[in-house]
């Protein structure tokens, strides 16, 4: 099931050599900083080694420093991580945030790393990594390579199952405890420097760790520091369980998050009888996997055969989209004016019966539309038009819509939930992301369409990502087939769409 690959071996070499850098560097006290409470010396803070450890700064040679600004940045990073007050200085509430006990892990993606796109998304939403990191199976299993002596081992098993409990319960995954010898999830105590280039740093500090899902040897492992003192069931020590079910997160693929309430924040935030996961957290893991018992995407139906199609002409053959979007059903409609139309299930053509007044579909819905998607996320459908947007359960409108748009978000044209489970909306030249909770661009937003989408072409009308699992776009009479991993219009596009979409002529495949 997995296997050692070469570069992941050399991969780590290479981050044990930056580590070994890190430690040098920590002993050697190259800015260190020593700060001193009124009554009590408290411990030293190696700013650089903690910046550069959990992503902020670059690591580079232990006799080069960086330079007062790069730092300067990299603490204003930090500070926005922690959702502290920015300042870019190394004030008091700081260099506490920074002694407090946290996860081994890095927070934000190193600057070196970030290409343009990443470093943008980074200040946005400063995820710690892009949701790539997945398993491709659904029942997950974890081992105990050993235990701790500080709790019985049932206690152990017990903080484990709990913890991968909190993640089943949003997810279709299934955890199961295995005494082969290729588990998913195997789990360690571990101090010190322990080979896997992320050293452990005795009591308090760094707690923990986990390596992402992949088919290295090493994937999903989840090591905890023996050196800190676990615990259950009291504010003393740290919990085991909590600090579990945090790992186990990066186990699954998540990155570290700063929204308010996530469990997936870096830091030991003491003992929570309650503890749960965030909204963030359970959005983030849903991305990756789906809701419980529910796929993410509908299943893809079959291609239409055109050999065995006879011609259909019809009046809808000149139809512009004003929008399309698929509905919670998994029907597909088309909105023109004040009237829509439902494709048929055979995926091209108009249903008979269509078109009909929007608002016998989605009740109170407007005359007419800018844009419509459904997400699959939120599992509601959302009716663009003007500065106002609103939200449907099912076709039945929620009460306390519409509410309003500004700036960007007026008169968008086009929107749909792309694969990453974000929201796009576009605009002439220009596009956005956009959430529920956002009235106006988040910083950083709009962009240029060529800065993300490639060659995809402007002044677009109507978005989907339909059914069979691609991304299409409209304006006018054509239509364009998006390649989503190469970013780019598929060869050939923009392409009428009246055969393949409205069933005219003699229909064709998309
Ligand atoms: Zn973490
Ligand atoms: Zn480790």
């Amino acid at each position: 099931m997995k296997e050692k690959h070469t570069i992941t071996i050399i991969s780590c070499l290479l981050i044990v050599v930056q580590a070994v850098q890190l430690e040098d560097k920590f002993f050697k006290g190259l800015n260190a900083l020593l700060t001193r409470g009124k009554r009590q010396a408290l411990p030293p803070v190696d700013v650089d080694a903690y910046l550069e450890k959990y992503g902020y700064l670059d690591i580079i040679p232990a006799e080069a420093s960086h330079s007062e600004e790069t730092r300067s940045n990299a603490i204003s990073e930090f500070q926005r991580f922690a959702n502290l007050p920015v300042s870019g200085q190394l004030d008091k509430a700081t260099l506490q945030k920074m002694r407090q006990r946290r996860c081994g892990m890095r927070d934000v993606i190193r600057p070196s790393e970030r290409n343009a796109e990443l470093r943008a998304r980074a200040q946005n939403e400063p995820l710690a990594f892009s949701n790539t990191y997945k398993w491709d199976h659904n029942e997950i299993t974890y081992k105990f390579l050993d235990f701790t002596r500080q709790l019985p081992e049932s206690s152990q098993r017990r903080a484990v199952q709990n913890a991968l409990s909190k993640w089943a319960e949003v997810t279709p995954l299934i955890f199961r405890e295995s005494t082969g010898s290729n588990p998913d999830i195997l789990i360690a105590y571990r101090r010190n420097d322990h080979n896997d280039g992320s050293s452990f740093d005795g009591r308090g500090g760094t707690l923990a760790h986990a390596f992402f899902p992949g088919t290295a040897s090493i994937s999903g492992d989840t090591h905890f520091d023996e050196d800190e003192i676990w615990t259950e069931n009291t504010e003393k020590g740290t919990n085991l369980e909590i600090v579990s079910a945090h790992e186990f997160g990066h186990a699954l693929g998540l990155g570290h998050s700063n929204a308010i309430g996530a469990l997936m924040k870096p830091f030991y935030g003491g003992y929570d009888p309650n503890y749960k996961l965030g909204t963030d957290d359970v959005y983030r893991i849903q991305q990756l996997y789906g809701g419980p018992n529910r796929r993410l995407n509908p299943q893809p139906t079959q291609a239409p055969k055109p050999t065995i199609i006879p011609s259909t002409n019809n009046k809808f053959c000149d139809l512009k989209f004003d929008g399309i979007s698929n509905a919670h059903d998994g029907s597909t409609y088309i909105f023109r004016k004040k009237e829509i139309y439902k494709l048929s299930s055979r995926g091209y053509g108009i249903e008979p019966g269509f078109p009909q007044p929007i608002k016998n579909v989605y009740k109170q819905a407007p005359n007419g539309v800018g844009a419509v998607l459904y997400s699959s996320y939120t599992r509601h459908t959302y009716i663009f038009k003007g500065n106002r947007f609103w939200r449907f359960t099912g076709y039945t409108k929620d009460s306390g819509y519409p509410k309003m748009l500004e700036g960007f978000y007026v008169d968008i044209q086009a929107a749909l939930e792309w694969r990453d489970g974000q929201i796009y909306v576009f605009k002439k030249d220009q596009y956005s992301v956009w959430r529920e909770d956002f009235t106006r661009p988040p910083n950083g937003y709009p962009r240029p369409i060529a800065s993300f989408w490639g060659n995809l072409i402007p002044n677009l009308e109507a978005a989907i990502r339909w059914r069979d699992g691609i991304t299409y776009f409209f304006r006018g009479k054509n239509y364009i087939k998006f390649n989503d991993s190469r970013r780019q219009m598929e060869a050939g596009y923009p392409k009428p769409k009246a055969a393949p979409w409205l069933g005219c002529d003699r229909p064709i495949p998309k």
